[in-house]
Formats: C-alpha cells, sequence, structure tokens
C-alpha cells in the first residue's frame, strides 16, 4: 500500500500549529515507503523492533533521525546504540545502565525517554509513579533523559484515553520542578494523537494513519 501523502500533509500542517513533532512508525513497511515520505522532507522515523531497525537504517540516508519506540532487551541495546537519535521506551534500571555502558563504549551521550505505565492493562511496559518519583535521572553520564513516553489504553472510551494521558500530563510537570531539562512527552498514535495533543503532548509516533494499515503476516 502507498504512502498516504494526503494524511501526512494534513498532519504536519496540524502538528506545525502546534508545535509537535511528528515521528512517523515505520514498523513492517518497506525502506521504499520510508524514502518516499523522506524525499518530502521527513527525518524522524521510529521503528519497534531491533533486527528491523538495523536493516532498514543501512539502507537508508545517514540524516535520517531514528527513534526506537519499541521495547528494549538489554542483550539488544548494543545494535542500536552507534547511530539511534532517540529511544523512547526506556522502562528499566537495569536498561538504563545498559545503555549507559553501551554509550560509553561508543562514546556516545545518548537521549531517552523514561516509558511511564499509565494504562491500566496489564501488558503495557514502564515504570509507575512511586519508581519514577525514585529514580536519580542525572545518575547517568552517557544518558540524557529528555522526558517521557506513555500509551494509554486501548479502548473505544476516549474519556478514559484522555485521563489517562491527563494523568502522565500531570506526572510529568511534577518532575519537571526537579528536572527541568525534561522537555518532551511522546503521547499519541494514530487513533488518539488528537487528544495527546489536547492533554499536553509535544512528540506523537504515528504510523498507520500515514503508511496504511499493518499487516504482519506477510
Ligand atoms: C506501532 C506503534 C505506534 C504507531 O501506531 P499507529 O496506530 O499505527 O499510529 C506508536 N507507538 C508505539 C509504541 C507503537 O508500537
Amino acid at each position: 500500500m502507498p504512502v498516504n501523502k494526503k494524511n501526512y500533509k494534513q498532519l504536519i500542517e496540524e502538528l506545525r500549529l502546534s508545535e509537535v513533532t511528528l515521528v512517523a512508525v515505520s514498523k513492517t513497511k518497506p525502506v521504499e515507503d520510508i524514502l518516499e515520505l523522506y524525499n518530502l522532507g521527513h527525518r524522524d522515523f521510529g521503528e519497534n523492533y531491533v533486527q528491523e531497525l538495523v536493516e532498514k537504517a543501512g539502507k537508508l540516508p545517514n540524516d535520517i533521525r531514528w527513534h526506537f519506540i519499541g521495547h528494549l532487551q538489554t542483550n539488544k541495546v548494543k545494535f542500536i546504540i552507534p547511530f539511534i537519535c532517540l529511544i523512547h521506551g526506556v522502562d528499566s534500571l537495569k536498561l538504563l545502565k545498559e545503555i549507559d555502558k553501551q554509550a560509553r563504549k561508543n562514546r556516545r551521550v545518548i537521549d531517552c525517554l523514561l516509558q511511564v505505565h499509565i494504562a491500566q492493562e496489564e501488558t503495557k511496559f514502564g515504570f509507575d509513579e512511586n519508581e519514577l518519583s525514585g529514580l536519580e535521572i542525572s545518575e547517568f553520564e552517557n544518558i540524557k533523559i529528555k522526558g517521557l513516553m506513555g500509551m494509554a489504553s486501548f479502548t473505544e472510551d476516549m474519556n478514559k484515553v484522555r485521563a489517562e494521558f491527563r494523568h502522565l500530563k500531570t506526572l510529568f510537570e511534577k518532575l519537571q520542578t526537579t528536572y527541568p531539562q525534561l522537555h518532551i512527552l511522546s503521547t499519541g498514535m494514530s487513533h488518539d494523537y488528537k487528544i495527546a495533543i489536547e492533554e499536553g503532548s509535544n512528540m506523537v509516533r504515528i504510523g498507520s494513519m500515514i503508511f496504511g494499515e499493518r499487516n504482519y503476516q506477510k
């Protein structure tokens, strides 16, 4: 399925007005689709799987800013550290330590977002509120924590989604009083990005609206 340029252009216009960064989520999509968007001037792309990301990055222009948005396993950190721009889903102290270690080896300082568990669903990864407030954010020399990332419950109930985003924004602002360097709030996907922005998001991760539905069977 081709890239939906009409949706993309409308989205870019809409986001520009509210100064929100668009991460185009290209997981499962071919490099041709990514290039099509690249040729329209887009540079921020998000991927969920390490092997897929590494393969695609090797075939695409190196001024792309790659965002890792999936669940990152510690044993795979080393594969993305040489080139990753922002890791969104940092959800444990163990992972922070490994990113810090690999970043040092690569003489890089890696930008990260802490994933916070805001949905009621059991399956979602992330720190909870208590873990978050106990975290010493500036402790890692080779990591710059830039903000928070969250995913709302997968539900038709948009009031619930809104409440979860609002809760995360509250935590974000609370944390900012101690750590004013935090400035990225990454929330919102194709179906809930408008609500996310209304509730304070300044970075949205959008896939299917731009690239079409994903087919995992292919
Ligand atoms: C797949 C994915 C997205 C994009 O989802 P769409 O519904 O296709 O916009 C955003 N964030 C994360 C963490 C994802 O895994």
